[in-house]
């Protein structure tokens, strides 16, 4: 057994509870300032901004020509010339105080909308991302302007923004004291989603454990609870007993996917044999499955990637359990190499339909589209595979640290900034690998969510000088 384990787990745990016994919590005001979005709208016209921006995915953005004010409904420039990483695009922008009024504002399902290039907005919640994407499912690509990201800005004043009290007693420990206080609070995470498994698999059976912590991974945040409930409203083991296409039937039904307006709404001729098919099933089994409609699940369509549409995602599942026999030893043998062996099978995972749809009644994409793509796959091994194959084999510990770092994302960001400060040689030091991300969001979730102070009463500070590498 890897030693560090179980001490460190223990360690940070006890650490979590001495910082938290010295906390008193501070209601902390919720004011926030917006601008005028007209005057947002006219200083972007006016080039104020500039022109050369980097996009939310790091996208190298010129604007060649900013168009026209339009004075009709529809985006609030047209004829605009934008390069995204080098490549020209025509068409519109559509410039926003806060990212989530693409679909407040209706722009989701309005047709005017599709031939908008780049979506501008100088806000975004602070821990969730939300996607632009047009009526016809195509992801736009999104600036957040920025002289209202980071430390300048309004108007998001979220403390998480911010370089915490924490700054300056961390930058006074070491590489190793910095990387062990990460280390032990990686493993007492694992250890948590560890026990989490554990109690799923005595209330259910193993493999049904498995099946539904799967399901939640492929719903990421915004869909990981409607996840939860389909895979416990089909278990694994009814889905097994079927034949391919009644299984496929039987989720996208019991989903709620396979409502009778999905064929008329099916704007390609491909995906009209594939809907057959499910209905041809659904049919029989519907009095038997379907909920009343106070009790359907509550899918969300917001903030994701169109190739995160939730029935992509319930596509992935369907192929994960056509492929389950050879997905189920993962979590019953020991498996050298686990994280090459799991990418190998996930890499392999095939469906016909899925690999060419965003949704059901969408065009097909023109390349193939992975089923489960890499930061899925990353999520399913930290989430899922190791922590239920270390609760059985704790050496497992050692291939857990050598996962490479997951690509960063708003709250990682939030969560090193405030630690590190805008040290970006420690910031890149201490989220190389997988782990020392999971100790970080661990770290930023037990002290930094749970401040209401902007960290003037977190004790954590004061606390870190009793830290020390154990001998
Ligand atoms: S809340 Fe505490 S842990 Fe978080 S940044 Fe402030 S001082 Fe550091």
């Amino acid at each position: 057994m890897s030693p560090p384990f179980p001490v460190a787990a223990g360690r940070y745990e006890a650490f979590r509870l001495q910082v938290w016994s010295l906390a008193s919590p501070v209601v902390r005001g919720s004011e926030r300032l917006y601008g005028d979005e007209l005057e947002i709208q006219a200083q972007w016209f006016g080039g104020e901004f500039g022109r050369v921006f980097s996009g939310t995915e790091e996208e190298k953005i010129e604007i060649v020509q900013f168009g026209h004010w339009n004075r009709g409904s529809g985006p609030d420039f047209t004829e605009v010339a934008v390069k995204i990483n080098g490549e020209l695009k025509r068409g519109a922008v559509e410039v926003d105080l806060d990212v989530r009024n693409w679909e407040r504002h209706g722009h989701l399902g309005n047709p005017d909308f599709n031939q908008v290039v780049l979506h501008v907005f100088t806000d975004q919640p602070a821990m969730n991302r939300v996607f632009t994407r047009t009526e016809d499912h195509r992801n736009v690509p999104q600036l957040l302007l920025p002289q209202f990201t980071g430390l300048q800005g309004p108007p998001d004043f979220l403390p998480e923004a911010f370089p915490g009290r924490c700054v300056a007693p961390l930058s006074r420990m070491g590489n190793e004291e910095v990387d062990s206080l990460l280390i032990a609070a990686a493993q007492y995470r694992l250890r948590r989603k560890s026990e989490r498994i554990r109690v799923m698999v005595d209330s259910t059976s193993g493999e049904q454990a498995m099946f539904q912590a799967l399901a939640e991974a492929l719903g990421f945040r915004q869909n990981k609870t409607a996840m939860a409930i389909l895979a416990q409203r089909c278990p694994v083991k009814t889905l097994l007993a079927m034949e391919e296409p009644e299984r496929e039937a039987r989720l996208f039904g019991a989903a709620g996917f396979l409502d009778t307006g999905t064929f008329d709404s099916a704007r390609a001729v491909t995906s009209r044999p594939y809907l057959q098919r499910l209905w041809d099933h659904w049919w029989k089994m519907r009095d038997s499955v379907e909920t009343v409609p106070r009790r359907a699940i509550p899918w969300r369509f917001d903030g994701s990637r169109p190739l995160n549409h939730p029935q992509r995602r319930v596509g992935a599942l369907a192929g994960l359990v056509n492929h389950w026999t050879e997905l189920r030893p993962i979590w019953e043998e020991n498996v050298n190499k686990l994280e090459k062996h799991v990418n190998n099978l996930l890499k392999q995972l095939q469906h016909p339909f899925w690999e060419h749809h965003y949704t059901l009644t969408s065009e097909p994409s023109k390349s193939a589209l992975r089923l489960v793509g890499r930061d899925r796959l990353r999520d399913i091994l930290g989430n899922v595979i190791f922590p239920g194959v270390i609760r059985i084999e704790p050496d497992y510990w050692a291939q857990y640290t050598a996962l490479g770092k997951v690509d960063s994302n708003q709250k990682l960001r939030r969560a090193a900034l405030r630690l590190f400060g805008p040290d970006t040689d420690r910031q890149k030091l201490f989220t190389r690998y997988y782990h020392q991300q999971q100790g970080l969001l661990q770290i930023y979730d037990d002290f930094c969510l749970e401040d209401a102070s902007e960290c003037r009463h977190c004790p954590f500070p004061e606390q870190l000088t009793q830290w020390r590498i154990l001998s």
